[in-house]
């Protein structure tokens, strides 16, 4: 039986940071990964924060060479309202831009970038079984010829994402308290883009606050398009190969006829009912990082930001794990992942409410509010020397509630 220090399930952006940062400190490392490379993958829009984890792994300079698309800043629209922000203003001092990317690219470049500083990187190997204990870890997995195979590990990092193989083996899936929602999108020729439109995210906000849309452009002049809804509004679009998707996209009046005669490079694809939480994020002889462990929403594109932060702590935590070092996987990972995660989900929550649109389409937004804003959306939700981090559960309600009054009071 082959045996190495440490597996990785799944060679997304989570398990790759994981595994680059793990070899660096001069561990055998295996990664198994069920699908062929480049696979599809949906979360295109990057944040800031996210440049710090490829840094740190080794992976941002394989990435530079690609040409992706530049992202500077995210605008949020709202009928005829609009706000944009743009993260060289934001609060905290980091990264002042960021990628747009189409994931099979991206999440491929870093695969073969972790390769070439010697992973073991495994495509079309599912993990199907897995015995932890203290000190010897043993997963099944079966290649692409139906064969199985036995792997022996010290520890091993699931980063398997929406396959959430160690939450699904150890009964560690908990339900999402957000509503069940979900997304329809494709990618589309945009002729009609302007410069502003090709550095930023555009959001779309309609339906009351229940629904919104994105538009993710990237270097090669197409964009990705996605309507995000309740789960009987999606199901609905999708029907007769996205047919009301397409009308829909082509006629919505805020987007200004921007995809009226668009291409769609595929066949909308949708995906439902995404939210999902965690019992645990660590057990014997295993730490879960990224997608594994809880997913909130789209909304504020966070998801791989998420995965290459957890990977690297986890990564980091599993280092000194194996070095002997008694580890507090509650206070120094599973707390840490949760703050950033709950920060977000008070963001998510007053998206939905509609307290988020209330701020930043209001008459007036203070620019010192704006950034500390801005930096939630670039990531930066461990900068506790932010307000709008530090109080991220109350701020919003209180602020918009405020907001209200005046404008009410003003008319
Ligand atoms: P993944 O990227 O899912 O990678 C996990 C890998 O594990 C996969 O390659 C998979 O094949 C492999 N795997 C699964 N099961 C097994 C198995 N049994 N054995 C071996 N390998 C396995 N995030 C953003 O940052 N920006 C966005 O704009 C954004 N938009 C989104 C839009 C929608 C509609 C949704 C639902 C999500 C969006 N996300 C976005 C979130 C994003 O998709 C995820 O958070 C991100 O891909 C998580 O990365 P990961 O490395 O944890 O997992």
């Amino acid at each position: 039986m082959q045996t190495v220090d440490v597996v990785v399930i799944g060679a997304g952006p989570a398990g790759t940071v994981a595994a680059s940062y793990l070899q660096k400190q001069g561990y055998q490392v295996t990664i198994l990964e069920k699908e062929k490379f480049p696979r599809f993958q949906i979360g295109e829009s990057l944040l800031p924060c996210c440049m710090e984890h490829l840094s740190e792994s080794g992976l941002l300079e394989a990435v530079e060479k690609q040409n992706f698309q530049k992202k500077t800043g995210a605008a949020f629209m709202l009928g005829e309202k609009r706000c944009e922000f743009f993260f060289s203003e934001q609060f905290t001092k980091g990264w002042t831009w960021t990628w747009q990317v189409k994931r099979a690219d991206f999440d491929n470049t870093l695969a073969e970038a972790t390769r070439a500083k010697g992973v073991d990187v495994n495509f079309e190997c599912e993990v199907l079984h897995v015995a932890c204990s203290e000190d010897k870890q043993v997963l099944e997995y079966r290649d692409v010829n139906g064969d199985s195979h036995t792997i022996q590990c010290r520890f091993i990092i699931d980063s398997s994402g929406y396959g959430r193989v160690l939450p699904r083996l150890f009964d560690l899936s908990k339900p999402s308290a957000f509503t069940p929602r979900g997304a329809i999108f494709s990618h589309l020729e945009d002729i009609e883009r302007t410069e502003e439109a090709s550095n930023n995210i555009f959001v779309h906000s309609f339906d009351d606050n229940k629904s919104w849309i994105w538009a993710i452009p990237f270097s090669d002049g197409s964009t990705s398009v996605g309507i995000v809804s309740d789960k009987e509004k999606v199901v609905e679009l999708a029907e007769n190969e996205g047919q009301k998707y397409k009308d829909f996209i082509r006629n919505f009046e805020d987007l200004n006829g921007r995809f009226k005669d668009s291409e769609l490079k595929f066949e909308p694809r949708h995906i439902l009912g995404y939210s999902v939480g965690v019992k645990t994020m660590y057990g014997e002889g295993f730490v879960l990082s990224g997608n594994s462990t809880e997913f909130l929403d789209p909304i504020f594109s966070s998801g791989v930001t998420f995965a290459t932060a957890s990977g690297l702590l986890s990564a980091k935590m599993t280092d000194r794990h194996l070095r002997g070092e008694k580890v507090d996987w509650k206070n120094e990972y599973e707390n840490v992942v949760q703050k950033g995660i709950d920060v977000f989900r008070s963001y998510v929550s007053g998206w939905y409410s509609g307290d988020f649109q209330t701020i930043v389409f209001a008459r007036y937004i203070d620019q010192d509010i704006k950034n500390q804003i801005c930096s939630v959306l670039a990531g930066y939700v461990w900068d506790t020397s932010n307000p709008f981090v530090k109080k991220h559960d109350t701020i919003l309600p209180t602020l918009a509630k405020v907001i209200k009054m005046k404008e009410q009071q003003e008319i």
